[in-house]
């Protein structure tokens, strides 16, 4: 990989996502180790706002940060753009697509992946939204199923094409859902004046029985009531059985004609081979760590953010796989280091949960915090707010800034681009993760 040899320890942290990213930037601001991020994309994706990216609102750009600004005149920092293949954690070595890296200590923030448990025909021929590649291609599919719409005289294909599928009702679901809700709302009686709005329908489904499972069922109740009031219509108890990329078959009596299916009901760990096979939750796929983030039967190797099983009487199933644990992970991991360097005794790590919450649309969202649950306008106040006070990048910040606003005051999407046509099989196969 090109890392000069140093007098310092080398830390090796994998992936530049919430967690690794906070990690590097405390490391290297201790200026005690070697730091080198590795990470298979040049950028950080800010991936809370993915879904504004896949429905007009943001450009790409603002929701990503080059990784490669965490380093820029650091001292014994270095960033490599590789896929990391494999670890032998008895040589203290990494395996990627440009080379090997020996290291004192290694860090696994590789983060999930999606989860289609098992079925197969939904992820071979549905959308999925992980990665900015991933979102552009559901903003192009959206838009060129639109502007087929427009022309289209067959009935059915035109239903198909009209209709969008949304399953899993967590945050992203939800905030998709709405999402697409707003832009048959506002952009399709102004841009679109050969398609029939009420031809438009936006379905969710949900296995469970409520929409934003991981909330309050109080935030539940008001989600559904804005999904509800904003078009959107929910199936709830409906689980997805088989989608051949025209029809989606459920356990109901309900299945769903189109071309636009987007599975967003789950994650997984996204581990990286080499580690004895006790150090994985199985179910979990995600590393089993003690609350100093060590992995099990690992002395210096540590995982953070996602892919961290960290249980405790609190959370017996391990934290949420969101951001705040991911960056409060990264933190104070630099700091459980920069003591192993010291000698001193490694402090447990607390999480401190800064309260949920899902934006529907516009002037609309729900927010958990501490035992109080509340929502709308000034729930939606909060969430930008939030949003752009944790957005990656003061440029970024200032852009997403701009184009909210923009879009609020005149009801629009700016970004209703089909820059690079979505082409199902050729396209997925290059950004599978
Ligand atoms: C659509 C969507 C919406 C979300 N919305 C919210 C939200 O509103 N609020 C919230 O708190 N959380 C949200 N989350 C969850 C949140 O984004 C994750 O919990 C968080 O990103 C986890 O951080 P991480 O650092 O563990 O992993 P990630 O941020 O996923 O970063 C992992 C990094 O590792 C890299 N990587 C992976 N494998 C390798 C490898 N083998 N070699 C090299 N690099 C590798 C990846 O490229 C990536 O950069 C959302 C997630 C998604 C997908």
């Amino acid at each position: 990989m090109n890392i000069p040899s140093s007098k310092l320890p080398t830390i090796a942290i994998i992936g530049g996502g919430f967690a690794g990213m906070n990690l590097a930037k405390k490391l290297i601001k201790l200026q005690k180790f070697q730091v080198v991020l590795i990470d298979k994309r040049n950028y950080h994706t800010f991936q809370p706002l993915l879904y504004q990216v896949s429905t007009s609102s943001l450009e790409a750009d603002s929701i990503a940060y080059p990784l490669r600004k965490v380093i820029t005149k650091k001292k014994n920092a270095f960033f490599r753009l590789a896929d990391v293949t494999s670890i032998d954690a008895e040589h203290h070595t990494i395996f990627s697509d440009i080379g090997e890296l020996v290291y004192d200590y290694l860090v696994i923030a590789t983060g999930s992946k999606t989860n289609f448990f098992g079925n197969e025909s939904v992820e071979e021929n549905s959308m999925w939204m992980k990665t900015i590649p991933q979102a552009l291609n559901i903003r192009s599919l959206i838009l060129e199923n639109l502007e087929q719409a427009a022309i289209t005289q067959d009935k059915k294909a035109r239903k198909r094409l009209l209709n969008f599928v949304i399953a899993g009702a967590g945050p992203t679901g939800v905030e998709l859902s709405g999402a697409i809700a707003e832009v048959r709302n506002n952009i399709i009686p102004r841009d679109y004046p050969d398609v029939d709005i009420s031809e438009m329908r936006i379905h969710l489904l949900e296995g469970l029985d409520r929409v934003l499972p991981p909330m309050s069922e109080k935030a539940s109740e008001k989600a559904e009531k804005f999904l509800k009031n904003l078009g959107v219509e929910v199936h709830l108890n409906t689980m997805v059985k088989d989608y051949d990329g025209q029809l989606v078959k459920t356990n109901t009596e309900l299945d769903f004609e189109t071309e636009t299916f987007i599975w967003s009901a789950g994650v997984t760990g996204s581990p990286v081979k080499g580690l004895n096979a006790s150090a994985i939750v199985d179910k979990a796929n995600r590393y089993q760590v003690n609350v100093f983030n060590q992995i099990e039967g690992y002395e210096n190797i540590f995982a953070i953010g996602d892919i961290a099983l960290m249980q405790s009487e609190n959370y017996p199933k391990g934290h949420p796989m969101v951001a705040q644990p991911a960056i409060q992970q990264g933190k104070h991991l630099a700091k459980n280091l920069e003591r192993i360097l010291k000698k001193q005794q490694l402090e447990p790590f607390n999480y401190f949960d800064k309260g949920t919450m899902a934006t529907i649309g516009r002037n609309k969202a729900v927010v958990d915090l501490n035992k109080s649950t509340f929502g709308g306008f000034f729930a939606w106040f909060i969430w930008m707010f939030v949003h752009l006070w944790f957005l990656v990048g003061f440029r970024n910040r200032i852009i997403t800034f701009f184009n909210w606003t923009y879009n609020y005051i005149n009801f629009d999407r700016a970004s209703r681009l089909i820059i690079r046509p979505f082409k199902l099989h050729k396209v997925k196969l290059e950004d599978k993760e």
